[in-house]
């Protein structure tokens, strides 16, 4: 089969489970994206969706010849969703952009006017949050001020996966052999030449959020752990802080001693013994998270799989993470 042009933009979109967003989404993304009035294709990646999204999917296709559908065989996260995305798209220009319509497609083209003044990546940047849950505001902020201070660069706050990459940006990001890329963090760390829009997050239009508490928490600890070892320098500060406080303590106790005060302690001792368990677990822990990655990335098992059901059928090979 011959490779199809390659188009002046395209549009990376990963669903999972929005048979009820979709319809939507693409009757107001479609009229943007005809009336810029350049080539264009959309790339939907559905992320192993267990509702109608696939025959959605297949019936927009049938209707609207710019859109490629990649099916992945099961549910890989919004993040390696938005990595078969950006691997298979073609445009000199990808923007990608959430099926919920809470990125308001009519900044695409303010994004794709700022490229072409010569920027790598537009990145979208919420101005405010109020359509957000104030639990997931709170948690948000928090996310990002860790985020600022482990990978120690400028992390555009509120920037979610609403942006604008050039070819040659897509073209670094894709090729680097991360497992489990945060893309939020490494677009910025890339070093390209880089603006924002701003834009007001807005209500998902329907269905419900595909991040519970549980995504969410994976992706702060992908985060941290992908840019930053501190977590395990905390084991040895930890350690130094107890050997400080035992030295103190051994000290006073050894006086105590002197002075012929019997010290009671067992329900110190007890404390002790519960606290230092603790901490020692916590350690372990944190060792293993970076384990664990080590072992997955020495796997090197592919992020997706392309379904064989794929209407994409440019390209059904299986691309390694
Ligand atoms: N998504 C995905 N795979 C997942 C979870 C989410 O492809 O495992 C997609 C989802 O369909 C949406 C985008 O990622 O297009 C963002 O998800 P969502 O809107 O649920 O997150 P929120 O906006 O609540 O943070
Ligand atoms: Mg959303």
């Amino acid at each position: 089969m011959s490779a199809p042009a390659a188009p002046l933009l395209s549009v990376v979109i990963p669903i999972y489970n929005e048979q009820d967003a979709l319809p939507l989404t693409v009757q107001r993304l479609r009229p943007i994206l005809d009336g810029i009035g350049e080539t264009y294709e959309v790339v939907g990646v559905d992320d192993g969706s267990t509702d109608d999204t696939a025959a959605v999917l297949t019936l927009l296709q049938s209707r609207w010849p710019q859109l490629r559908v990649v099916r992945l065989r099961r549910n890989s996260g919004h993040q390696a969703a938005l990595t078969a995305g950006l691997h298979r798209a073609l445009g000199q220009y990808v923007v990608s952009i959430d099926a919920d319509l809470q990125d308001p497609p009519e900044k695409i083209v303010e994004m794709l006017a700022l490229a072409r003044e010569g920027y790598d990546i537009v990145q979208g940047v919420r101005d405010d949050r109020s359509s957000d849950t104030f639990f997931k505001r709170s948690t948000a902020g928090a996310y990002y001020s860790l985020m600022h201070r482990l990978v120690g660069r400028e992390i555009p706050k509120h920037a979610g996966d609403y942006r604008l990459l050039s070819r040659a940006a897509v073209d670094a990001l894709t090729s680097l052999p991360e497992a489990q890329p945060v893309y939020r963090l490494l677009v910025p760390w890339l070093g390209f030449r880089s603006t924002s829009v701003t834009f007001q997050r807005e209500e998902r239009v329907a269905g419900s959020t595909k991040y519970p508490l549980s995504k969410m928490v994976r992706l702060a600890v992908d985060s941290i752990t992908n840019f930053s070892a501190a977590p395990l320098r905390l084991a040895t500060w930890m350690g130094l802080g107890s050997f400080v406080l035992a030295f103190f303590l051994g000290v006073y106790t050894a006086i105590e001693q002197v002075r012929g005060v019997t010290v009671p302690g067992w329900s110190s001792l007890f404390v002790a013994v519960v606290f230092f368990g603790a901490v020692q677990l916590v350690c372990v822990g944190l060792l293993g998270e970076y384990v664990g990655r080590i072992y997955s990335a020495v796997q090197g098992r592919p992020a997706y799989f392309i379904g064989s059901d794929s209407a994409d059928l440019a390209d059904v090979v299986e691309v390694p993470a």
